[in-house]
């Protein structure tokens, strides 16, 4: 049962706050919504305890799609920052918001960037292009990332600003701001020969994750006197993470997905979740 510990506490995790959110607030929505996404990760994450190709792909999916097709573009709930800044602003507290504060400001406490690596959409739709091990050392681009999230802000008090800020126009920009993720993300990666080059330089909702995760309690943690130096772990890293140098194991858990490739290839199970 050991191996599958982790994946069982987020199960219940999910569930506790499933059925918390149904009791206080009344909402079946609230039950249903984080017990499935609680499911995904729970079955995910036994899969891949299993050893199974594509666990994580399962959860990335099971997640990724829900919120994009049924929460977003069916239910018309604005998941993207833009969103989360216009219901703050409005003072209602739904799913937008609550799913900010659960996978993107507070979890991370928890579960670091596993939201990056296990249900982001953005992210499902770029791994599946061909550049899965950066071709190229990360470059000093991290900036772009806060002038993009001073934009998201900037657009929706201007749309309070003009009296145009409803749900309709929320709806359009979350269709537009999607459109527009994919096709930079796309861009970057062909260019860059990344695939996860959009999330390193470009995505806002980093700077709620980055700080957040330095004290996330899972993490990869590097035993150094069973690592050999081989540069496996480095090579397949889709973040560019050092995760073999314990100096910055602060810093690692900011930038590291817990996609856990890195344990896969460690020739001397030096790396561990
Ligand atoms: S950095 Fe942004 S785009 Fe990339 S996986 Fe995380 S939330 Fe998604
Ligand atoms: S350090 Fe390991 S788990 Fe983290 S992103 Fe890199 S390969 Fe994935
Ligand atoms: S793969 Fe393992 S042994 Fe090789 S450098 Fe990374 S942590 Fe060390």
């Amino acid at each position: 049962m050991k191996k599958y510990r982790t994946s069982i506490i987020l199960f219940l995790v999910f569930e506790v706050i499933a059925i918390w959110l149904w009791q206080a607030t009344g909402n079946l929505f609230f039950l249903l919504n984080f017990s499935y996404i609680g499911i995904c990760i729970g079955i995910g994450g036994i899969l891949f305890a299993k050893g199974w190709k594509y666990a994580r792909e399962f959860t990335q999916f099971g997640v990724g799609s829900y919120m994009l097709v049924f929460l977003g573009l069916i239910c018309h709930e604005n998941m993207q920052i833009e969103g989360f800044w216009y219901y703050l602003l409005c003072g209602f507290w739904g799913a937008g918001t609550l799913h900010y504060a659960i996978a993107k400001i507070f979890g991370p406490l928890l579960f670091g960037r596993g939201w990056c690596g296990f249900a982001c959409w953005t992210a499902m739709v770029l791994d599946l292009l061909p550049y899965k091990q950066p071709k190229s050392p990360r470059k000093a681009w991290g900036f772009v990332r806060y002038i993009m999230f001073a934009l998201s802000l900037a657009i929706v008090l201007l749309l309070f600003w003009l009296g145009k800020a409803d749900a309709y126009t929320m709806f359009l920009l979350f269709v537009a701001g999607n459109i527009f993720y994919y096709a930079v993300g796309i861009a970057l990666a062909i260019l860059l020969k990344d695939n996860r080059a959009f999330c390193k330089y470009i995505c806002p909702i980093t700077v709620f994750l980055k700080p957040m995760s330095r004290y996330s309690l899972l993490r990869i943690k590097c035993d150094e006197e069973k690592c050999i130096n081989c540069g496996k772990c480095l090579k397949v890293c889709p973040m560019n993470v050092e995760m073999n140098n314990n100096s910055r194991s602060r810093k690692n858990a900011t930038e590291c997905i817990l996609c856990q490739k890195c344990t896969k290839v460690c020739p001397t199970k030096a790396l561990k979740c």
